[in-house]
């Protein structure tokens, strides 16, 4: 069976693996980055992560090497402004471990190609057109397009947390008014639950953090929502409605035959989906949404490792 390496570089962990044209992980691990010791050191651990993850295979099966990277990512695989690794810019990582290893290297932008991987082995798998979002401390996305991964004039195209949906919105970090991801990011989600509590809504929250608010996470507000939880499921359901305008939009401009959603917010479960799913309803043609799907992500926990394979595939 054809096989790819897939590296996973985010700002603390490296992770790696070996994996079958068929989406199955084959060989795993991980290391730290090593941001804080500088690029060079950070570019000998994915080398020392290529070596361990080619170990023991047969060279002529390995069609390749993967890399998700955060950052900006242009068509030659040079990875400009990753914000969680220092001097993380300008670097030509396509070149550099195409001369070491003598073998295709791709590189594409962490949430990309996550969107690839599930149209390739995941959720995706079987449709043309699909968007993928990443809920997490922001909202990242990608798109594929009748079977393409669409990467626009400069490689950075479908920056969908910064799609606005309240034009007199609070400022956001890329410039722009009342980004979707001020409204659903990690911490707006948290300030959110906060906010209702201080006004003596009832709910299971502060029983689930043994009363300090600091410890609320969205993770606390799904499991709250899964036991039941009104207030958590209204939280939710705000979060969804935010999303699903933005997403309203994207229908318009796409017409996808399904919308994944995956990252660490997005297991608060059905509020959420059916939020979005209502806000699409009511913004587009019929036409357009009757047959979407919303699926949950489904590449698990080793996400990254996959969909970084998958970008050789
Ligand atoms: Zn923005």
């Amino acid at each position: 069976m054809d096989k790819a390496v897939g590296i996973d570089l985010g700002g603390t962990f490296i992770k790696f693996g070996l994996v079958g044209r068929d989406g199955s992980i084959l060989k795993q691990g991980q290391k730290e980055s090593g941001g804080a010791k500088g690029r060079g050191e950070v570019l000998l651990r994915i080398e020392t992560a290529i070596k361990e993850a080619l170990s023991g295979a047969k060279l002529s099966e390995i069609k390749g090497i993967g890399i998700g990277t955060p950052g900006l990512v242009n068509s030659a695989g040079v990875v400009f402004l990753a914000p969680n690794l220092p001097n993380w810019n300008k670097i030509p990582l396509a070149e550099i471990f195409r001369k070491k290893f003598g073998l295709p290297v791709k590189v594409e932008n962490d949430v990309n190609a996550i969107t690839w991987g599930e149209y390739l082995f995941g959720s995706g798998k079987g449709f043309r057109t699909i968007i993928c979002i990443t809920l997490g401390t922001g909202l990242g996305g990608g798109v594929v397009v009748d079977g393409k991964l669409l990467r626009g004039g400069t490689y950075s195209a479908v920056e969908l947390g910064h799609i606005t949906i309240n034009t007199n919105g609070p400022r956001c970090g890329c410039g722009n008014k009342g980004c979707v991801e001020s409204y659903v990011g990690s911490a707006r989600i948290v300030s959110k639950a906060k906010k209702y509590l201080k006004k003596n809504q009832a709910s299971i929250i502060p029983g689930l953090v043994n009363g300090n608010l600091t410890k609320i996470t969205p993770k606390v507000i799904s499991e709250a929502c899964r036991k039941g939880d009104r207030l958590a499921a209204e939280i939710w359901k705000e979060v969804g409605a935010d999303v699903g305008v933005m997403l309203a939009d994207m229908v318009n401009v796409f017409n996808p035959e399904a919308i994944i959603i995956g990252g660490g917010v997005a297991q608060a479960g059905k509020p959420l989906f059916n939020a979005i799913q209502e806000e699409i309803e009511k913004r587009t043609f019929p036409l357009l949404h009757k047959k979407i799907k919303l699926l949950p992500a489904s590449l698990g926990p080793e996400s990254g490792i996959k969909a970084a394979a998958a970008l050789v595939f």
